[in-house]
């Protein structure tokens, strides 16, 4: 059968933790990969199903499918060997052996909930970056501001540029590798309302300056 393969020299924990977080047959109390003490993804061999998906979402290329033979191939260390797949170590047909259950230590949970707290600050950050740039843009291209109410003539210019500062969110999180696989629409509601908050705040505060100082 087939198993997931960290090359260890490439996978780069830092702003991703994709893996962990992706694999489909990872459960809360038995994860197939976990960060471990070397802040490098480890596979337990024994529960992966080597359906491979995890290699396609690994932005560094770190992960590789290799044959195991049998249960005594498995237990090698990962990441030590490289094999090619040949006849001989074709998958087994033999019927797999009940699973060891792997417990997330107190090192691996806090490298997780750091890289986990890490994404969400870089998050904040850019929905707010982007609201104050969508708020200035905003300003400068919504018309000339009435000098009687401080009022734009096209506010709708406005909130095109508010949508297009949210969806353009996700694109930036997959350019700067940010595992966004796993976020949910509470996650995704959050980031909209802090890029509209900085958004709103911007654009009437620079209407509100100009026209103040008019
Ligand atoms: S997705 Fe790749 S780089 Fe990220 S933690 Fe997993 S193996 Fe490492
Ligand atoms: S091959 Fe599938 S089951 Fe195995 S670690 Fe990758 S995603 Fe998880």
């Amino acid at each position: 059968m087939q198993v997931a393969y960290i090359r260890k020299e490439k996978c780069n924990t830092t702003m991703c933790n994709r893996c962990v977080k992706f694999c489909p047959a990872s459960r809360k109390d038995m994860p197939v990969i976990f960060i471990g003490r070397n802040k490098k993804a480890t596979v337990v061999e024994e529960l992966c199903n080597g359906c491979g998906k995890c290699v396609k979402i690994c932005p560094e290329k770190a992960i590789e499918m290799k044959f195991i033979k049998d249960k005594v191939v498995a237990a090698e260390p990962v990441g030590e060997t490289e094999e090619a797949p040949s006849k001989q170590t074709a998958p087994s047909q033999a019927a797999p052996a009940p699973a060891p259950k792997h417990k997330e230590t107190p090192e691996e949970k806090k490298a997780r909930k750091k890289a986990e707290h890490v994404n969400r600050v870089i998050r904040t950050a850019i929905a707010c970056v982007l609201g104050m740039l969508a708020g200035l843009a905003s300003f400068y291209l919504a018309g000339t501001m009435s000098m009687t109410d401080g009022t734009q003539p096209m506010p709708v210019i406005g909130l095109l540029i508010l949508v297009l500062a949210i969806v353009i969110q996700k694109t930036i999180f997959m350019v700067i590798r940010i595992d966004v696989s796993k976020l949910g629409k509470k996650d995704w509601f959050y980031q909209g309302f802090m890029t509209f908050v900085t958004w709103y705040l911007s654009w009437t505060m620079m209407l509100s300056t100009s026209f103040l100082s008019a």
